[in-house]
């Protein structure tokens, strides 16, 4: 948190906020202090799973890195959705429950306020930044929504830090080159992941990256960064505009 504290004022347009209590620590959003139209907009979340740390740790880097730049986007940034369980090291909330299949639940109060913190926006791409114990190299989802489709060219763009998870089929989805490109319903899965719902009511793209866990938390780091700071260098045309897109 005083890094994050550290990354907002005046140069990088961003600041903090509390929005919720979860399991005893302030959850924490940065945003954008003024919603600039025409800027192209990002949502960014990391650490919903308290075992994922390189994403909690490449998301603030790569905002201390790149605090001049960070103005020309309309941002929403939620820097660790689950301090209780980094702190210990577990995937869960002090409950046992998966947050992360828990975005179509109206039970916990902390979902609820994080998704009226952000009703009624519109995000160019949303990201949600993972890690997992049986990747075999990073692996990206993305779902397809608008066009242009870039999952091909992030992969590309992050294989010479790390290799891509180079099976056929990752967690039950057909892959490519470490992509797995899925159109998704609700009825898809009972619990919705937050990607779910940014997709299904917020963002035009979607993605989510996962690194493995097994590897050095510095690569896992870089890849993360250089992922985010993909979708950063990216020119504002190539978004599109996000009503004409969906
Ligand atoms: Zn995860």
């Amino acid at each position: 948190m005083e890094r994050w504290l550290k990354v907002c004022g005046r140069q990088s347009g961003l600041s903090m906020g509390v929005f919720a209590e979860g399991d005893g620590y302030p959850l924490m959003v940065v945003e954008s202090s003024a919603t600039i139209p025409g800027n192209p907009s990002l949502y960014l979340s990391a650490g919903i799973h308290g075992d994922e740390p390189a994403p909690v740790e490449a998301l603030i880097r790569w905002a201390e890195e790149n605090k001049g730049c960070l103005k020309a986007w309309n941002l929403t940034i939620f820097p660790c959705l689950n301090p209780w369980g980094l702190e210990r090291n577990i995937r869960f909330d002090a409950e046992g429950r998966d947050l992360n299949r828990s975005y179509n639940s109206r039970k916990l109060p902390r979902i609820t306020a994080q998704l009226a913190l952000i009703k009624g926006r519109r995000f160019d791409v949303a990201a949600c930044l993972h890690e997992d114990y049986d990747a075999r190299g990073f692996y990206l989802y993305e779902i397809a929504a608008a066009r242009p489709h870039f999952g091909e060219e992030i992969c590309r763009k992050l294989s010479p830090i790390m290799t891509t998870d180079s099976r056929s089929n990752i967690d039950g989805h057909r892959a490519r080159g470490g992509l797995i490109r899925r159109r998704i319903r609700p009825d898809m899965l009972a619990g919705h992941p937050e990607a779910f719902r940014l997709h299904f009511h917020y963002a035009a793209r979607t993605f989510t990256l996962e690194t493995p866990s097994e590897e050095g938390l510095a690569s896992r780091i870089s890849v993360h960064r250089e992922f985010l700071s993909f979708l950063l260098k990216k020119p504002k045309t190539r978004y599109g505009n996000y009503h004409g897109n969906r």
